[in-house]
C-alpha cells in the first residue's frame, strides 16, 4: 500500500476500506509514515468526513493499537465522558458518586490544551495526586474503592496519543469522525459495559451549534453501539460556565460542595442527570427519577465525599489542598440591564492569560489562579455591579485577563422573554444512526 494513493483517494471524497484504515494506522504507529503525511491524510478526512463504516474501521484500528483492559466479573463497569466546557467539574463528582452504587469506573481522564481545563489539570491540585497509574495500579484501585480518574497509560490506545497531538498542531481536533474514534477507542479500551457522554455546544465548547453536537452525539453513539458498547448522550449548553467556579484548585473545591450535598444547583442537576443514564441502562433504577433521587442520596448523606476522599488518598493525594491567598479583583458591569448573553470561550482564553491552562502542550500551569462567576444568564445587573471575581498572581497577567474578559457579558435593555433562555440539558441522545457524518 501506498500513502500518497490513500491521501488522494480521501482528498478526492471516496472511502477506505478497512485495510486500508488498519494499515494507515499501524504504519504511523510504528514511524514509517511521517506526521507530514499523515496531517495531510488528517486534513482530507476534517475537510471531507468519513462514513459510519469509515469511522468503525479507525476506531476499532486505534483501539487494537493498545492493550485491552480485562476484568473479573462483578459489578458493572461503566465510564462517562465529556467533550470539555468551561468549569466543567463534572467527573470529578461522578467518579465517586458511581462507585457508591456499586459500579466501578475506570474514568480515563484528559488534560486541558486550549479554552477547556481537562480532569487531571483540575486533580493536580490537590498536593500528590497522582494522575500517572499504570493499568495495574489502576485496576487495582478500582476494585478497591470502585473508581479511579487517571491519565491513558503508553499502552491505551496509543494510537491515539500520537494522532491526538498532531492534530492539536495542524488545526483538524474538531472533525467528528477523528473525535468519535479518539475518544471510543480509549473507552473501548477500558472494556466497559456502559458510557454516558456529555456533548457539550454553546460558546464554551469546541462544538458551537446543537446541530453540530447532535451530529458528534449521533456518531459516538452509534459507533459505541456496534461495538457492544451501551451508550447514550446527553446534548448540554455551554452558553456560561458550569457553576461559580472556573480553575483547577477552585473547581475541585466546588466539587467537594457538590459532593457534600451543597454546591450550584446547575453542576448538581448534570451530574445526577448523566449518572442516572448509567444507573438505568444497568437496571438498577427503573426510572431516571428515582435512579436521580438514589445518586442525590449519595450526595445528600456525604457517602460520595467519603468515596471521593478514599479515591485521592488511593492516588497518593493527601487533603486539604494546599492554601495559597492570591490578590483578587471585581470585573464591574459597565451599565445597568439584563445578561443576555455570555461569551463563555473568553473564560478559558482568560483562565491561561493568568496561567491557569495552557498554550501548548507541556506548558506548568497554576493550579491557584481562578474565576468565580457571580451572575447568570437572564439577571438584572446595575451598572457597577460586580459579574465576577478574578484570583491573581502578578498585575501583568491580571491586565491580561481583565483584557480578555472585557466584552465577554453583553447587556440587553429588556427582559429576556423566558425567565430560562438556555435549558441545561438540550437533548437525550440514546439511539445509533446510520446518518453519515
Ligand atoms: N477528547 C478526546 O479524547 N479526543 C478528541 O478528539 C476530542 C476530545
Amino acid at each position: 500500500m501506498n500513502i500518497i494513493d490513500v491521501i488522494h483517494q480521501k482528498r478526492d471524497g471516496k472511502e477506505l476500506d478497512s485495510s486500508q484504515i488498519q494499515w494507515v494506522i499501524e504504519s504511523y504507529c510504528q514511524d514509517k509514515i511521517p506526521d507530514y503525511q499523515m496531517s495531510a491524510l488528517g486534513m482530507a478526512i476534517f475537510l471531507n468526513g468519513m462514513s459510519n463504516e469509515e469511522t468503525i474501521y479507525l476506531t476499532e484500528s486505534m483501539l487494537h493499537s493498545g492493550i485491552i483492559l480485562q476484568w473479573s466479573t462483578g459489578s458493572p463497569v461503566v465510564d462517562k465522558h465529556s467533550t470539555g466546557g468551561i468549569g466543567d467539574k463534572t467527573s470529578l463528582i461522578l467518579a465517586p458518586l458511581l462507585a457508591c452504587c456499586g459500579f466501578r469506573v475506570p474514568m480515563i481522564s484528559g488534560r486541558g490544551l486550549g479554552p477547556t481545563g481537562g480532569t487531571l489539570d483540575k486533580l493536580e491540585a490537590i498536593s500528590g495526586f497522582r494522575t500517572d497509574l499504570d493499568e495495574h495500579e489502576m485496576q487495582h484501585i478500582v476494585e478497591t474503592v470502585g473508581c479511579v480518574i487517571t491519565g491513558a497509560t503508553p499502552r491505551i490506545a496509543p494510537a491515539d496519543r500520537k494522532l491526538y497531538a498532531l492534530r492539536d498542531v495542524t488545526g483538524i481536533v474538531a472533525s467528528v469522525p477523528l473525535i468519535t474514534a479518539s475518544i471510543l477507542s480509549k473507552k473501548l479500551a477500558e472494556n466497559i459495559d456502559s458510557l454516558v457522554l456529555d456533548v457539550k455546544y454553546g460558546s464554551g465548547s469546541f462544538m458551537q451549534s446543537t446541530d453540530n453536537a447532535r451530529t458528534l452525539a449521533h456518531s459516538l453513539c452509534s459507533v459505541g453501539k456496534h461495538f457492544g458498547l451501551n451508550t447514550a448522550a446527553l446534548i448540554t449548553n455551554m452558553d456560561q460556565p458550569l457553576g461559580q467556579m472556573i480553575g483547577n484548585a477552585a473547581e475541585v473545591i466546588e466539587s467537594f460542595d457538590v459532593l457534600k450535598g451543597t454546591g450550584p444547583r446547575d453542576v448538581r442537576e448534570l451530574t445526577l442527570s448523566l449518572g442516572a443514564e448509567l444507573v438505568v441502562a444497568a437496571d438498577r433504577s427503573r426510572t431516571f427519577d428515582e435512579a436521580q433521587k438514589q445518586l442525590a442520596s449519595y450526595l445528600d448523606d456525604g457517602s460520595a465525599y467519603e468515596r471521593f476522599q478514599r479515591m485521592i488518598l488511593a492516588q497518593g493525594g493527601t487533603l486539604p489542598l494546599p492554601k495559597e491567598t492570591l490578590s483578587s479583583r471585581e470585573l464591574l458591569i459597565p451599565h445597568a440591564g439584563w445578561i443576555k448573553h455570555i461569551n463563555c470561550h473568553h473564560f478559558g482564553q482568560a483562565i491561561t492569560a493568568l496561567g491557569g491552562g495552557r498554550s501548548k502542550i507541556g506548558d506548568t500551569i497554576d493550579h491557584a489562579v481562578g474565576i468565580e462567576m457571580l451572575v447568570r444568564i437572564g439577571d438584572y445587573v446595575e451598572n457597577n455591579q460586580p459579574w465576577c471575581r478574578v484570583w491573581y498572581r502578578s498585575k501583568e497577567t491580571l491586565l491580561k485577563a481583565q483584557h480578555l474578559l472585557t466584552n465577554t457579558i453583553l447587556l440587553d435593555c429588556q427582559r429576556p422573554p423566558t425567565a430560562n433562555p438556555t435549558p441545561l440539558i438540550f437533548e437525550r441522545i440514546n439511539t445509533g444512526s446510520e446518518k453519515e457524518s
